[in-house]
């Protein structure tokens, strides 16, 4: 008979935290997973590095209807736990920009690390659910091969993005099924498709700052023959994109300062050597429409108006798109989390009903925060379920 007491739908990241620590309770535990091997987009994550956590992770680096409903899983379960968690799993880690923690070996360390600790789980893969409903006081889970039932079901489907790897609407459709809200997902941390440069500059990388709303950062951003990528992009798309994006290509310094002291010092040099010792030599050219002048021959208002340029290209909302939901690293959107409490993640609706991790409308900006949250959520999950 295939009856547990806790049943995972979906073998990811959240899923299997969440089964570690229900099996640590002494829970029979099955997990059940559509494809042939588990924890699929963890063996890719951060580049085959797996970047699993971020010391500076809070609710201000998540984005969602609710934010703040993040608070109590991130108190649970802290960036320092999930460093002893990999220390006591034999792995190290790297901390390759501020508080941005990779496995020191790789992606797929941290997958079998994963899987140890769920070995006296009963995994079913290969097995689709198709499913999810209650009669009497237990859930049935109908799958492509089985019928289970349980009394406390998890849903740890993830999201829609980097549908190659295997993905489906079930945990939507299910929590739809017993009354939750979802809200409308959308691609995030993806590159974005715009005119705004040309493609003959593809290929180009360079710093620059992103203002976008309220919020300003910096990060490396790459042109390519579609748009724009690279971190900064990425960061943009995570946040509310209904608003024009404004980037600085050259961040941290006084444009117009910089370049008059230039021409008082300096004034042989042309502005397109002086540019191309900050910016790459190919996007000075177009920058400046490959003219040759030395800087010295342009006026104070010309170079004022090209440092307002330079600091301030607008990419309007309406001339971009993001690019592309097969592409993406996560979705914004998912199952509102006002129906869910923050301090078990049981459904408040249905008794027994638990989510965790990407599922939720919950996202993290770039740098471990979303890792953080799948495996946040799913100990969480899997503590009460
Ligand atoms: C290329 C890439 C790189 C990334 N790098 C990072 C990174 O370095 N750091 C970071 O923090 N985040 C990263 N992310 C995001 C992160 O991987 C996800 O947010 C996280 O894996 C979500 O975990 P999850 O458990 O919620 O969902 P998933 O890991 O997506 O797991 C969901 C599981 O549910 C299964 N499933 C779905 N529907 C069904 C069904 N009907 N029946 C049975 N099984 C089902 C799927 O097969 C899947 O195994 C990256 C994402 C991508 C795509």
């Amino acid at each position: 008979m295939n009856v547990y007491e806790v049943i995972i739908i979906g073998g990811g990241a959240s899923g299997l935290m969440a089964a570690s620590s229900a099996l640590s309770r002494n829970k029979k535990v099955a997990i059940i997973d559509m494809g042939e091997n588990l924890a699929r987009k963890v063996s890719i994550s951060g580049g085959g590095k797996c970047n699993f956590t971020n010391g500076t992770a809070d609710y201000k680096k998540y984005f969602g209807k609710n934010a703040k409903f993040t608070q109590s899983v991130l108190n649970h379960t802290q960036p320092k736990d999930l460093l002893a968690w990999m220390k006591n799993h034999g792995l190290n880690w790297v901390e390759k920009k501020p508080g941005q923690y990779f496995c020191a070996t790789c992606a797929n360390d941290v997958v079998k690390a994963l899987l140890r600790d769920v070995k006296k789980a009963r995994i079913f893969n290969n097995e689709l659910v198709t499913d999810v409903y209650k009669r009497n006081n237990e859930f049935v889970i109908e799958t492509t091969k089985n019928t289970f039932t349980t009394k406390s079901v998890i849903i740890a489907t993830g999201g829609l993005s980097y549908a190659s790897l295997g993905v489906s609407d079930l945990g939507y459709k299910t929590a739809k099924k017993f009354g939750h809200k979802i809200i409308p997902i959308r691609p995030a941390l993806c590159a974005i498709s715009t005119k705004i440069f040309p493609t003959e500059l593809s290929g180009i990388s360079f710093d620059v700052e992103i203002s976008i709303g309220k919020e300003k950062f910096l990060d490396s951003m790459l042109i390519t023959h579609f748009g724009l990528g690279g971190p900064a992009i990425y960061r943009a798309t995570v946040r509310d994109i209904e608003q024009d994006i404004h980037l600085n290509i050259l961040p941290n310094i006084n444009i117009f300062e910089w370049l008059k002291n230039l021409k008082a010092i300096d004034g042989k040099k042309s502005l397109l050597k002086i540019l191309a010792t900050k910016l790459p030599i190919r996007l000075s050219k177009w920058l400046i429409q490959n003219e040759s002048k030395n800087i010295a021959d342009y006026k104070d208002i010309e170079l004022k108006n090209i440092s307002n340029r330079l600091s301030n290209i607008i990419i309007k909302k309406d001339n971009f798109k993001l690019y592309s939901l097969q592409t993406a690293e996560v979705v914004r959107g998912g199952v509102s989390t006002d129906e869910i409490s923050s301090k078990t993640l049981e459904s408040k609706l249905c008794p027994g009903l638990f989510f965790a991790g990407e599922v939720l409308d919950i996202t993290g900006d770039l740098g471990g925060f979303n890792l953080h949250w799948a495996f946040a959520s799913g100990i969480l999950a899997g503590e009460n379920a």
